[in-house]
């Protein structure tokens, strides 16, 4: 593809869920000409291989909120957008099977329900009423927030990127950001695979490549690519409302309004792109034991397809979102973890405001690049990395 211009006020490196997030909102704000640049296809990232799950319960304040509000983006999106994302508040389910779970669980459940929402917490029976077919002695209690839900990322990327190009957004598929260019120790423009652009502003939402690009800019983050599997079994008749997250082993799923069960569990993969996003045996063996020992009935379900993608995981859990203090104009939109699409809606319109040199509330210490730099101890981590 031909660019059709060279200069924009800025450019979106990544065009998955935070990418055109981000674009919206700065064609919202009125910020002139802004250029998306992604060398795959449409939903080639993570924005395309995940789980689709919402939600609101998490350990740091500032998440519960970014979370919340995007909760509500979600639930105006057919009316934003005029795109259907299927959005489901049907609920998040938290398993523990120890009292040490139990715990971390309430601890959730209690600054959850100190922001407003009405997180419960579950005895083994609340949860075999929103779990049918539970295992006996599967679970010693959990938590449930019926206002958390799941959606169908697929329209969700396919309404954001008609709405940017819709409001004068240039979005070119097919083309790579191979390096930021710089002028008087700040961005002055992106070089791609289609030649130079001028821009004072670089936002780097390359998801599981941010790193990568990072380190094109001269740049070192702490940013890892990890990879993680997810499968979805046949079509079964509708039995489970929520999204279902056990804390032991990170097993996650829901059932779409499909009927196929769509999850995946925690499963160690070395660190880092280079072994492209193929899935595994050993996924399949040990998805299929986690999902039975909770629900021995799924025994027979036939799986319909298994795929991966990246997580762009961070030493604390939580994203960098901000201007990075070594190089002015180079804006950090990563480090999402496996949750980026549960909070792309608030933590992009925050951005857009960084790229427009306007305040935001974002807590510097808990989301700044900077917070990697220095000595400063790091004040907040996020742990529930789980569905
Ligand atoms: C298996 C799995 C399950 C998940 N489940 C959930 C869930 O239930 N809920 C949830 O909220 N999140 C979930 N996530 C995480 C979520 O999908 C991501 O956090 C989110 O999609 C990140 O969006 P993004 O736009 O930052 O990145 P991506 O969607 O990965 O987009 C980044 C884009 O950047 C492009 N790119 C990279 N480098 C360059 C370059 N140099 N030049 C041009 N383009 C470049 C890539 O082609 C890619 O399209 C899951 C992720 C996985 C893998």
């Amino acid at each position: 593809m031909t660019l059709p211009r060279r200069d924009y006020r800025a450019v979106i490196v990544g065009g998955g869920v935070v990418g055109l997030y981000t674009a919206h909102h700065l064609a919202r704000a009125g910020a002139g000409p802004v250029l998306v640049v992604d060398r795959g296809y449409l939903s080639s990232g993570a924005s395309g291989r995940n789980g689709g799950g919402v939600r609101q319960q998490w350990e740091t304040r500032a998440t519960v909120r970014l979370a919340r509000e995007a909760v509500e983006a979600y639930r105006r999106f057919g009316r934003d957008f005029g795109f259907n994302i299927w959005f489901r508040q049907s609920g998040y389910l938290f398993l523990a099977e120890t009292p040490a779970e139990l715990g971390r669980l309430r601890a959730v459940h209690d600054l959850v329900r100190s922001e407003g929402l009405p997180s419960e917490i579950l005895d083994p029976d609340g949860v075999a009423a929103h779990l049918d077919g539970i295992a006996p002695n599967a679970t010693i209690g959990g938590t449930y927030l019926g206002s958390d839900g799941t959606l169908f990322p697929f329209p969700a990327i396919w309404g954001l990127y008609e709405a940017v190009r819709s409001a004068g957004v240039d979005v070119a598929l097919g083309v790579e950001a191979v390096g930021v260019d710089v002028a008087n120790g700040r961005v002055a423009g992106v070089r791609t695979s289609d030649g130079p652009v001028a821009a004072p502003v670089v936002v780097n939402a390359a998801g599981g490549w941010s790193g990568d690009f990072s380190r094109r800019a001269g740049l070192e983050v702490p940013n890892v690519a990890t990879r993680h599997e997810i499968l979805a079994t046949e079509p079964l008749k509708p039995f489970l409302d929520p999204m279902v997250v056990r804390v032991s082993d990170g097993l996650y799923f829901s059932q779409t309004m499909r009927g196929e069960l769509v999850g995946g569990l925690t499963l160690p993969h070395p660190p880092g792109t280079s072994a492209g996003m193929p899935s595994s045996p050993r996924f399949l063996g040990a998805m299929a034991s986690a999902l039975v020992r909770l629900l021995p009935r799924l025994a027979s379900v036939g799986v319909l397809r298994a795929w991966s993608g990246f997580y762009d995981d961070t030493p604390d859990g939580l994203p960098v979102l901000g201007e990075d203090p070594r190089l002015p104009g180079f804006v950090h939109a990563n480090g999402f973890g496996g949750h980026g699409f549960m909070l792309a809606p608030a933590t992009s319109r925050r951005v857009a405001r960084v790229v427009l040199g306007e305040p935001t509330d974002l807590d510097p210490a808990e989301f700044s690049p900077a917070r990697f730099l220095g000595p400063t101890p790091r004040v907040a981590a996020e742990r529930l990395q789980l569905g």
